[in-house]
């Protein structure tokens, strides 16, 4: 085994990858960018090294400098986490260059799974099923059109070097393909120096299961499945293992085909064989198709270590120290089920727009596995994924650890960010998803609703007021302080209510002409006669109520005003992106709400809007430039007065 490892990495994988080293008595060595001088990561490990500037280029994916910080203090080997270099080919040739072992699959191994063509050409070499379709070298149109036309419609056209959904078209009827070829080609080019693109068979109402893998280099064992197929926009928001429906037959067929996968490539550390599957009439062991393989650590790992007891990063440790696979196949079975829900900085009802912030207040449930990166006064900052956190639960049921998911959902307490934990409670206390009937498209169906009831809610409102006011503990202690006015008007930024004291442990606040009832009884809140799971939190960002449907009032802050002195008059990019369009121009007039432009960034795109109506006086980016958070992007003429 190895003395000390370095961590290529950052966020919640590094630590994560951390706590595993620790375990085996491993030192540890981080790497930060100037973004990340105080991150958890950096405090969590033995040493760190500083490599570089805020953007991931100027830093985590500098091969170079993180070698170098690897051989000055002494590090055996490297470990990649997920993204960044972790499926980057010459990197491994450049770690084993410099004498030190990398923790994952030969280079060999990653560039034959790199483009999806050659991957799939090479699987069904090995007699694994993949998904219907071309992926030759012909890239001339009227032949990829005539290719369409034979595997049917609906098509999906795929960029070979694609991944994070990126350069992926749906195609329904064939008069519509010569022009989703050429989108899907552009924003290859763009996005992966690569234009070529594959053709498959677009499979209705799928899932996606995919099986975890991890060989020796010779041999390799499959851990089952996990089902990931509640997605949005080709991306992975709550994951499960195993998959609801699944058969003895298929999973048999699925682990068998994954291992062949693994071993055509001669594969050696921990793997995942991605599949779609026809769920429409039930899982079958004839209807599954390889999609991908990801050569690394998958983010949603940790659902398969709950049902299997493997703690896949000692896995890693092992095997890439030269220790042979610690377990036989028929040594792993599942023991019940596990949920992972990524929570996110983002706001939801803006269209999942990725959100920054200072996490004022920051707790966790006790009852669930946590997998973080921040602890409460760090930043989410705009250079990273803004994964906050990923909440993980294990029951002998899948009802079970449902119920546990919502429940570690709902005593998660995030303040200082909005985040999507409302959206992942009302996704837990969806029907279909309870009832395990998952498909890709569930989401996207159910969407509106979904977003409605994970909007903030007015009773928790009232409840904020309270705290706001100061009102919250002396209610709970049954007396309320009687120098405070009967009936006050309490302000904040964006809204005001009236909050009125009508005893010990009651009062009433009106919020938009509508009364609510407030009560303190048996260790909780009442509002309007019901029981709430609800907690009332004073932090330094203001008052947050949590529990479901959670939301934060922000103190007026009678300096802080005016502070805004273009008035909304000016765009600005809320974080580093890529502008995709600009829809008006100098002399325009504009609504508020209007779409002023679009902007790629985080893997999706975001709508900017107009803050306020005018007069657009400058247009200060282009389609096509890349820009930083903060870039001023659209400039409003002044306001009269
Ligand atoms: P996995 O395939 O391991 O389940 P994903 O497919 O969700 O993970 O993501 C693949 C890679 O993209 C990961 O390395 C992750 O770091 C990165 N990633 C995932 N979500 C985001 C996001 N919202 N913004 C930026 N990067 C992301
Ligand atoms: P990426 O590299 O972006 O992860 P994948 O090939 O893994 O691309 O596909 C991402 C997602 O797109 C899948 O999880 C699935 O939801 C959907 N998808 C991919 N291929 C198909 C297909 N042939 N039919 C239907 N949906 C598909
Ligand atoms: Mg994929």
């Amino acid at each position: 085994m190895f003395q000390k490892i370095l961590i290529a990495n950052r966020g919640e994988i590094a630590c994560r990858v951390i706590d595993t080293a620790r375990k085996l008595g491993l030192r540890t060595v981080a790497v930060y960018s100037d973004a990340d001088r105080g991150a958890r990561h950096v405090a969590m490990a033995d040493e760190a090294v500083h490599i570089g500037g805020p953007a991931p280029r100027d830093s985590y994916l500098r091969g170079d400098a993180i070698i170098r910080a690897a051989l000055d203090t002494g590090a055996q080997a490297i470990h990649p986490g997920y993204g960044f270099l972790s499926e980057n080919p010459d990197f491994v040739d450049a770690v084993a260059a410099a004498g030190l072992i990398f923790i994952g699959p030969s280079a060999s191994a990653i560039r034959k799974m790199g483009l999806k063509d050659a991957a799939k050409a090479l699987m069904e070499q090995a007699g694994v099923p993949v998904v219907p379709g071309y992926h030759g070298e012909n890239q001339d149109p009227d032949h990829l059109a005539r290719q369409a036309d034979q595997i049917g419609y609906p098509v999906l056209i795929k960029a070979v070097a694609g991944g994070g959904g990126k350069g992926m078209r749906l195609v329904e009827h064939n008069r519509d393909f010569a022009a989703a070829l050429q989108s899907a080609q552009g924003e290859a080019a763009t996005a992966f120096g690569n234009p070529a693109v594959l053709i498959e068979k677009y499979i209705q109402q799928p899932r996606h299961i995919e099986v975890q893998v991890f060989g020796d280099g010779s041999r390799a064992v499959h851990l089952f499945e996990r089902d990931c197929s509640l997605q949005r926009r080709h991306q992975k928001v709550i994951e499960e293992a195993p998959a609801p429906g699944m058969t003895p037959e298929m999973r048999a067929a699925m682990g068998a085909a994954a291992v062949r996968a693994a071993e055509a490539i001669n594969y050696s550390g921990a793997g995942t064989i991605e599949f779609i599957v026809d769920g429409r009439d039930g899982l079958r062991a004839d209807g599954f198709w390889f999609m991908e393989m990801n050569t690394r650590l998958q983010v949603e790992h940790p659902v398969t270590e709950l049902i299997t007891g493997v703690d896949l990063v000692e896995w890693q440790l092992r095997v890439a120290s030269g220790e042979s696979l610690p377990a036989r196949q028929e040594d792993l079975t599942i023991n019940g089920h596990a949920f992972e829900a990524r929570l996110y900085a983002e706001d939801v009802p803006a269209g999942f727009l990725p959100a920054t912030g200072t996490l004022a207040h920051l707790k966790f449930p006790d009852h669930a596995r946590v997998e973080t990166g921040v602890r409460p006064g760090d930043t989410i900052s705009p250079w990273y994924d803004p994964m906050i956190a990923k909440i993980v639960t294990h029951g002998a049921t899948r009802a079970i650890a449902l119920r546990e998911l919502e429940s570690a959902l709902v005593d998660t307490e995030v303040a200082g960010s909005v985040t999507n934990v409302d959206f992942l409670i009302a996704l837990t206390r969806h029907e279909g998803f309870g009832k395990g009937e998952v498909d890709t498209g569930l989401i996207a169906r159910d969407l509106d609703a979904l977003v409605k009831a994970s909007e903030p809610d007015p009773r928790a409102k009232a409840l904020a007021v309270l705290g706001l006011a100061g009102l919250d503990d002396p209610m709970i202690r049954g007396g309320v302080t009687l120098w405070q006015p009967l009936r006050r008007t309490i302000s904040w930024e964006g809204g005001e209510a009236v909050l009125e004291v009508l005893g010990p442990g009651t009062a009433r606040v009106t919020l938009d002409g509508t009364p609510h009832q407030i009560g303190y009884e048996g260790g909780r809140w009442w509002v309007d006669g019901s029981p709430r799971r609800s907690r009332i939190v004073n932090h330094a960002a203001g008052t947050s109520v949590f529990g479901g449907r959670s939301l934060t009032l922000v103190p007026l802050d009678p300096l802080a005003r005016g502070g805004d002195e273009t008035g909304g008059g000016l765009t600005l990019s809320p974080m580093p992106g890529l502008v995709k369009a600009v829809f008006v121009e100098s002399g325009q007039e504009v609504v508020a709400g209007d779409r002023l432009a679009i902007l790629e960034a985080m893997k999706m795109e975001h709508t900017l809007t107009a803050a306020r109506d005018g007069r657009v006086a400058e247009v200060l980016a282009r389609a096509g430039d890349q820009v930083e958070a903060g870039a001023p992007l659209i400039r409003l003429e002044e306001e009269d007065g």
